[in-house]
């Protein structure tokens, strides 16, 4: 029987499902709209995470009915689950598996082949605009860890308090590890038995993530976890201060343009030119103009980084200047509908394998076996915001006895943002401004 729109909307927003790509938006405001096609990401562009690529195998038919059901409600007419041809064992299977309405769409192994606004484009040719977002033409883009908690809200009414993690880098034993939301991430990281003393950690992949402290906890969000001993490309690069970066750039671009022939949103045709920006912060230009503007289209995906040859920064650039122009009032005035994309776009895609190189990886680009057993710990700490949108607001008091799947916070009335479960069975024992504490 054809499940009712507002239904599904329901519970999925009931469950708390988010965006669990990273990007965290609520996923009953997006499947809540119309459109014509609805695309599975399985693209798992970070380099050497191994989350979805392990889902993408044993949550194989959970991804395809929650695929049938975005679709449905969405009225599209095809879902895609797209995923990199190399992938082989999950391709084999989501053919096999797949019914009518669904087909499968094989990405070669570029970076970012997960970013939505390239997959758009990958997947049906349409070019979302500037500034916009893939419903803009007609797509909804979900992660398929997202789809595996939209088919489980749906079908059992299961809210959302695990998350798989792969747990990899300078380790003795890559694993991916399904952890209760709130575990304390130093504790996930010494299942996989770091083999340093001392290191930094990142939280989702080596291009995007951000380090994280020991005692942060996983969130819906929360996709990877990476060992990095302290000299190490990517974590070097982050501990650079941003105004440090700005001043070497000063110094040293010598407006090659590499960054701006491999950038992917100048390649779907947005008007956003990190050699440009280079150039205009040596003269320390700070007002709006359709150069700095750029800095708002920016994703933040760090490829042009890794393909200057001087080892600038040109998104560290951008990211000074949108900050700048926020803190003036200033918006973004690039909004062009209709962009085009590059003529050789398909030539200029990074292969991912010289992203592992150049990031000085490759040792870490290993296989990780899936942790046996669910890592539920005593004591859990659960943030109110773990998503796009406002915090979600307490429904509990310290003192309630909880279990694991109730309702501990919910969404503000009239608000974007999601519900929060608690993760284990437990006394809640302390609330604060960010927090449900529970033991
Ligand atoms: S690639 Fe590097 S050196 Fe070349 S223009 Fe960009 S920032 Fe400057
Ligand atoms: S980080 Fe660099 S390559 Fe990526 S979108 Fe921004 S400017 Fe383009």
């Amino acid at each position: 029987m054809a499940l009712k729109k507002e239904e599904v909307v329901r519970k999925v927003r009931d469950a708390g499902v988010v965006g669990g790509g990273g990007a965290g938006f609520p996923t009953h405001v997006k499947i809540s709209a119309e459109a014509d096609f609805v695309i599975a990401n399985g693209a798992e562009c970070e380099p050497i995470l191994r989350t979805d690529q392990y889902l993408m195998v044993e949550k194989n038919s959970e991804i395809l009915r929650g695929l049938e059901i975005v679709r449905d409600i969405s009225s599209a007419q095809t879902g895609f689950v797209a995923l990199k041809s190399k992938y082989k064992k999950a391709v084999e299977l989501f053919r096999k598996n797949r019914k009518p309405g669904i087909e499968v769409f094989e990405l070669d192994s570029f970076y970012p082949a997960g970013d939505e606004q390239v997959l758009v484009c990958e997947v049906t040719g349409r070019v979302v605009p500037e500034a916009g977002i893939p419903i803009d033409v007609g797509v909804i883009v979900d992660n398929v860890g997202t789809l595996i908690n939209v088919c489980e809200a749906v079908e059992k009414r299961k809210s959302v308090t695990r998350k798989y993690v792969t747990v990899t880098g300078e380790v003795e034993k890559p694993i991916v590890v399904k952890c209760a939301i709130g575990a304390k991430i130093a504790d996930v990281v010494a299942l996989a038995k770091p083999k340093l003393e001392n290191y930094a950690i990142i939280s989702g992949g080596p291009m995007m993530g951000e380090i994280v402290s020991g005692d942060d906890v996983i969130t819906k969000t929360t996709g990877a976890l990476i060992v990095l001993p302290l000299d190490s490309n990517p974590v070097e690069r982050r501990l650079m201060k941003d105004t440090v970066a700005k001043r070497r750039a000063k110094s040293i671009c010598d407006q090659c343009m590499d960054c701006t022939l491999v950038c992917p949103r100048n390649l779907i045709g947005h008007r956003i030119y990190p050699h440009k920006i280079m150039r205009m912060n040596f003269f320390e230009t700070n007002e709006l103009n359709e150069i700095t503007s750029g800095s708002f289209l920016c994703v933040s995906c760090g490829l042009c980084e890794i393909a200057c040859p001087q080892g600038l920064s040109p998104r560290s650039v951008f990211k000074l200047v949108k900050e700048n122009l926020i803190s003036k009032g200033l918006k973004n005035i690039l909004t062009e509908p209709k962009p085009t994309t590059h003529p050789v776009r398909d030539l200029r895609k990074f292969p991912a394998e010289r992203v592992v190189q150049r990031l000085g990886i490759r040792k870490y680009d290993v296989p990780a076996q899936f942790y046996q057993r669910e890592f539920i710990p005593d004591k859990v700490k659960i943030p109110f915001l773990q998503h796009v949108g406002v915090p979600s607001q307490p429904v509990v008091k310290v003192g309630d006895e909880v279990k694991a799947g109730q309702l501990i916070a919910k969404i503000p009335d009239g608000k974007i943002g999601a519900n929060m479960h608690s993760s284990i069975d437990g006394t809640v024992v302390n609330i604060d401004e960010k927090f449900v504490y529970i033991e």
